[in-house]
């Protein structure tokens, strides 16, 4: 291969949600783009995440058996076959380059054996799931959510450690076909980043289906035993069990990738630090300014862009290649935001604007954050403990499902919604909703949220009758009265 042919505009290191979307659209954008992958082209949401869970949650609701639901889940997952997300991008003109990225100076990076290299980097490696240091961890038959996504087996006696989104997700799946489910939470309460009616309203439909919660407490010892693991808990307690599903952590993947020859600090217990452009921030690069500046140059407006230069960029870097490097971006689980795709799909947005010369700066007030259980719980912007401790000032008004006409018509009596305005600037900053379909008839809050739009406004929005999405009129209506 020519020098110039290992040469592109942008290099997109991983190839899962973000990766993706980013390189199709830079290349339907005319920019010559090489996106590297190691493993499936699709990453982690397809195969082992959103995709199959989601489909084994549906699976729960229709009643369908297990059998069917496996087959059912590897299908959805594309039975693990990253083929066709390969031949998108590569009809989209998209080089893939199969293989383990490392960087290996500014401006290039080595795949194989083979150096390529580039103007702009995008890294979008992803985040892994991490296991605690637990006496008799590592002997034990222990899941991570991937096996559990991928493996036919259906455990006797479960124990769900961490009650994640996806650790609740599981246990409700795997409750949900006989498995006898016990989650551990070291929280006192599920969901304890959200308002506190949604931790106990989801903790409160597990337990109505039979999952043993024990929360407060952590797995302090396991020990194999003649028919599974003897599990010993932090509160004196003891439990056996046939599998051990470990949700209590992921880390940004972001060691090994030879990013600290770009002048950026490499901390595996945080994700890479951006700036709101999503450009990466670099420490002390050879020849950039010190602490804290963006990576790379001024992103240069290219052929079809509206450009508007962003003003704020770092120095030049030389390559040592006779290139000179542009730009590093990071977008997705790497950033250290996630773990969530649909952010992932907007930070990969803002670089794309942003590698293509139109400044673009991600807003974050309005991102949902979803439990995806029967009920579901959903939630965004500020949270009652979240506003507690960024020092703003909530007004919190709510209303029961029960008492909405369309849990008469399903005869459904759970769920319940709450708004949360600003008392200072009178306007919506959060939401947290559980009910059937919550992530569905709230959309119009994260709008509202991210839109600022005036309450009286709000209150002049006529809901379908009967729909739940109608929960949300009176304690607007209040709102607007107590501010
Ligand atoms: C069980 C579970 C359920 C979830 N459900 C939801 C949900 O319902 N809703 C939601 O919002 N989020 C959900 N998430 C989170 C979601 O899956 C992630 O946020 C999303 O996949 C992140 O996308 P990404 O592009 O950042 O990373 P990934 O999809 O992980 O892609 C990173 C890619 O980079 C590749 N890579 C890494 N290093 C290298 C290298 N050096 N060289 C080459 N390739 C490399 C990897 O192989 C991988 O393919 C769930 C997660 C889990 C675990």
């Amino acid at each position: 291969m020519s020098v110039a042919q290992n040469h592109h505009d942008v290099v997109v290191l991983g190839g899962g949600t973000t990766g993706r979307l980013i390189s199709t659209e830079l290349a339907r954008a005319g920019c010559t783009v090489a996106l590297v992958e190691n493993a499936l082209a699709g990453g982690e949401s397809p195969y082992f995440a959103c995709m199959p869970a989601k489909s084994l949650l549906h699976s729960t609701r229709r009643g369908e058996t297990w059998e069917l639901a496996i087959a059912r889940r590897d299908e959805v997952a594309g039975n693990l076959d990253g083929t066709s997300a390969a031949a998108r991008m590569a009809e989209a003109g998209v080089t893939v380059l199969r293989g383990l990225g490392r960087i290996s100076g500014p401006g290039a990076i080595r795949v194989g054996t083979v150096t390529y290299t580039f103007t702009d980097l995008v890294v979008c490696t992803g985040s892994e799931p991490t296991l605690p240091s637990i006496d008799g961890l590592l002997d034990a038959p222990v899941w991570t959510s991937d096996e559990a996504l991928v493996c036919a087996d259906l455990p006797r006696r479960l124990v769900v450690f961490g009650a994640d989104p996806a650790g609740c997700e599981l246990a409700q799946v795997y409750a949900s076909y006989g498995s006898q489910v016990t989650v551990i939470e070291s929280a006192r309460r599920l969901l304890g980043a959200e308002a506190p009616f949604a931790g106990d309203m989801l903790g409160g439909a597990l337990r109505r289906m039979g999952i043993d919660l024990r929360l407060g407490v952590t797995l302090s010892q396991i020990r194999r035993t003649e028919f599974g693991v003897r599990v010993a808990l932090s509160d004196g307690g003891v439990l056996d069990a046939d599998r051990i599903l470990v949700t209590t952590g992921r880390r940004p993947r972001i060691t090994d990738l030879g990013l600290e020859l770009l002048g950026v600090a490499v901390d595996p217990s945080r994700g890479l630090s951006v700036d709101p452009t999503c450009r990466v921030l670099v420490t002390d690069p050879p020849g950039l300014p010190a602490s804290g500046s963006p990576a790379g140059l001024v992103p240069r407006p290219r052929a079809g862009s509206t450009a508007q230069a962003d003003t704020d960029a770092g120095a030049h870097a030389g390559t040592g290649t006779g290139q000179v490097a542009g730009s590093v971006w990071a977008a997705g689980d790497v950033t250290g935001t996630g773990p969530s795709p649909h952010l992932a799909r907007y930070q990969a947005r803002v670089v794309v604007s942003n590698v293509l010369g139109v400044r673009r700066e991600a807003d974050y007030r309005a991102i949902p954050r979803v439990v995806h259980t029967t009920p579901s719980v959903y939630a965004v912007g500020f949270s009652p403990p979240s506003a507690d401790a960024e020092g703003v000032d909530l007004l919190a008004a709510g209303y029961d499902l029960a008492s909405t006409a369309r849990a008469a018509v399903e005869d459904d009596d759970g769920g319940r919604v709450e708004l949360y305005a600003d008392r200072v600037r009178g306007v919506l900053v959060g939401a947290a909703a559980v009910g059937p379909y919550a992530e569905e008839w709230m959309s119009e809050i994260a709008l509202a949220i991210r839109a600022e739009t005036p309450l009286s406004v709000l209150t002049d929005v006529v809901h379908a009758f009967p729909t739940y999405g109608e929960a949300i009129e009176v304690p607007l209506r209040e709102l607007v009265e107590r501010l």
